[in-house]
């Protein structure tokens, strides 16, 4: 068998470390997972309700075209439902997307450090790879508009940017979509859109009829706390959505999932309390570094990079002891940091007192 050359080396995903395997490894009853930047208070329970009639019919395909969930998002958002496209979480659009615009011949333009999965799906669609440093933990704007050429079909901009937590702001992200050539896709991966507290953070369904090449994916695995359901969204002028839905499969996001998600966005209460109750877990996570002296990048997602001056996977591992899986920065590309989720009250007081034994061991 041959498979495609490009797949052959490719990195597998890591994902964060499952808490019942450190359960059986280090024989521990209480751990605290703080690693893949889940929601610490499950989600809305609205979305059980909603889901359990559900239940009775599932030898029934989903609706492949989504159309409740569709009719349901559309004027929440303010946005038309031919602009609306669903995948099944936000990285399956994220291989779609390259799917329907990547090829050998073309390239992608990314920044390093961000989200793993830009580079996997685009590598995987025999693309050439550009990656362009960050600076000061951001996107270099300008840096990525000078990486663009004529064979550029996809730029990923992950804003807040994963594991950084930094945003570009409104006005650099205009001035930059004015100067990517209209040859090129840009995906704006919103993932953490609803955590943001920053007022410069652009209004993006604003700009998508304006820049006909802007692609903004936002998903429910994160605020709305529907990771295991699988679904996510992308919003985009209806030309744009149309092709990647050629290459969509038919039935790509579950009746569960779709039902789910429909209640979860008439629950913004749920998502308020969220958005304040992770403002003020940053606020004590911020506390707690300044307490023992490390720096961080001031985030605007639902977890932290931080700095602890030692090998991350030494941090991770004499964590992990303690009962509380986070992130190493090593396979992030920050290899003297860790990333950490910011949890409830309790889970940070309990990550910082344990990140304080480690550090001062
Ligand atoms: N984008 C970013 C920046 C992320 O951090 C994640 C989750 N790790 C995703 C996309 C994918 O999320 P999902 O597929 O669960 O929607």
């Amino acid at each position: 068998m041959i498979p495609k050359k490009q797949i052959v080396d490719l990195p597998v995903y890591q994902p964060g470390k499952p808490i019942e395997e450190v359960q059986k490894e280090f024989g521990l009853d209480h751990i605290v997972k703080l690693a893949s930047n889940e929601n610490p208070f499950g989600c809305s329970p609205k979305v059980k309700e909603a889901i359990i009639p559900v239940l009775d019919r599932l030898a029934i395909y989903p609706d492949g075209a989504a159309m409740d969930l569709r009719e349901g998002i559309a004027p929440f958002l303010g946005v038309k439902e031919d602009e609306l496209i669903f995948g099944n979480g936000s990285d399956e659009l994220l291989m779609l997307t390259s799917r329907a615009y990547l090829e050998p011949g073309t390239n992608a333009v990314m920044a390093t450090q961000t989200f793993s999965v830009y580079k996997t799906v685009s590598t995987v669609e025999g693309a050439e790879v550009i990656e362009v440093p960050l600076k000061d933990g951001t996107h270099d704007l300008q840096g990525m508009l000078a990486a663009i050429n004529e064979n550029t079909r996809v730029v990923w901009v992950c804003n807040p940017n994963n594991p950084s937590g930094t945003i570009v702001h409104e006005q650099e992200l205009i001035h930059f979509l004015k100067q990517v050539p209209s040859t090129a896709l840009v995906v704006l991966d919103e993932a953490y859109y609803e955590y943001v507290t920053d007022s410069n953070y652009p209004q993006s369904i604003n700009l998508f009829r304006e820049y006909p090449n802007l692609l903004i994916l936002r998903t429910f695995s994160k605020i709305y706390g529907l990771a295991g359901l699988r679904i996510g969204y992308g919003i985009a002028s209806p030309d744009l959505v149309d092709k990647i839905n050629r290459v969509r499969e038919p039935f790509n996001t579950s009746s569960l999932a779709q039902v789910g998600a429909l209640a979860a966005i008439a629950d913004q209460e749920f998502v308020t309390y969220c958005r304040e109750a992770n403002a003020k877990g940053l606020q004590q996570m911020y506390i707690g570094f300044d307490e023992l002296g490390l720096t961080y990048y001031k985030s605007q997602g639902n977890f932290v990079l931080v700095e602890t001056g030692r090998d991350g996977n030494e941090v991770f591992q004499a964590l992990l002891r303690k009962g509380y899986i986070i992130r190493s920065g090593v396979p992030l590309g920050f290899p003297t940091a860790i990333r950490v989720t910011v949890g409830s009250e309790q889970q940070n007081e309990g990550f910082l007192q344990a990140l304080r034994e480690v550090l001062t061991a």
